[in-house]
């Protein structure tokens, strides 16, 4: 057996197909058998190279689900076991500070992030190797694997931007209740916008409308790993004393939150659309000019399910 791979080699170039061996699982990892990994914004800048230092070449994506394919010696005590149905959390810091051992990678206090997809090879592959278990989630049998490999990254990073307002929102309502025209602002209704306007709806309080439009809503939470220059005006930080706060995807327990509730059916995906291995560049393509519709997804191997 092989393993097929779509290789970003040269920036700004299509992906070269590549076969070679399936690898082994690192000491205390695991190789997983990808069955979906999302085409995400953060491909699209990763395709050309512009915003961060890496070495090519890589395969990238980082919005990964699929079964446990194999697992370390060191591994097979563990709670995960080869067969299991799992979603890919892409990050980790250097797991040894405070922060990485109450699973906050993304806050190491070393300034570690190795991710899945970005510093190392991601998920535009039949099998990709995971350096630690636990970045690896059951995914329950009620839960589609198309939706589940986007719940690491879109999903999650929607979650904590709206888990980010529900303090200053919790605050408002203390002081002033419910008022009829009570309403949040979500800024755009693509890949991750469609997630936080059903996650808005389940974790705000009731009766506050959830209002998709325009930007400059108060407190205005940046997502996106490479998010570009925005001219803010200062003055409503001061006299309005507005806020801004950036959120970095998030946690692995606001992970399982989100999971429940898409297990629950509180929470849909987005549309998603399937789409071959061979086709990862060109669907890149489209998600760069917006002619993506939802979400699209690679169908990396059969479904498993
Ligand atoms: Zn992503
Ligand atoms: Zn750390």
């Amino acid at each position: 057996m092989a393993r097929r791979s779509a290789k970003l080699v040269k920036f700004n170039e299509p992906f070269q197909l590549v076969t070679d061996d399936i690898p082994s699982a690192p000491p205390g990892g695991a190789v997983v058998k990808v069955q979906y990994t999302g085409l995400c914004h953060s491909d699209v800048d990763m395709s050309k190279g512009e915003k961060i230092n890496y070495s090519l070449p890589l395969i990238l994506g980082h919005e990964v689900s699929g079964r446990v394919h194999s697992l370390d010696q060191l591994a097979v005590n563990s709670d995960i076991k080869v067969g299991d149905r799992v979603m890919v959390y892409a990050i980790r810091g250097c797991g040894v500070c405070s922060r990485c051992k109450v699973h906050k990678p993304t806050f190491c206090l070393n300034r570690v992030r190795k991710t899945i997809g970005f510093t190392e090879d991601g998920g535009f592959s039949d099998y990709l190797t995971v350096a630690d278990l636990s970045l690896l989630m059951r995914v329950p049998e009620t839960v589609a694997m198309d939706t589940a490999c986007l719940l690491p990254c879109s999903g999650l990073t929607s979650c904590n931007a709206v888990l980010s307002i529900l303090p200053t929102v919790k605050e408002f309502v203390k002081d002033h209740g419910v008022p009829e025209d009570c309403a949040v602002l979500l800024v755009g209704a693509g890949g991750l916008g469609l997630w936080a306007v059903q996650i808005a709806r389940e974790v705000l309080p009731d009766g506050i409308w959830i209002v998709c439009a325009d930007r400059d809503g108060g407190i205005h939470v940046t997502v996106g790993v490479f998010g570009d220059t925005a001219s803010l005006p200062l003055k409503s930080f001061t006299v309005h004393q507005h806020k801004a706060v950036g959120v970095l995807v998030g946690t692995q327990q606001q992970l399982r939150e989100l999971l429940k509730l898409v297990e629950d059916g509180k929470v849909k995906a987005p549309p998603i659309t399937h789409h071959p291995l061979e086709s990862a560049w060109n669907v890149l393509q489209d998600l760069r000019d917006g002619k993506v519709k939802g979400r699209a997804v690679i169908e990396v191997s059969e479904p498993c399910e």
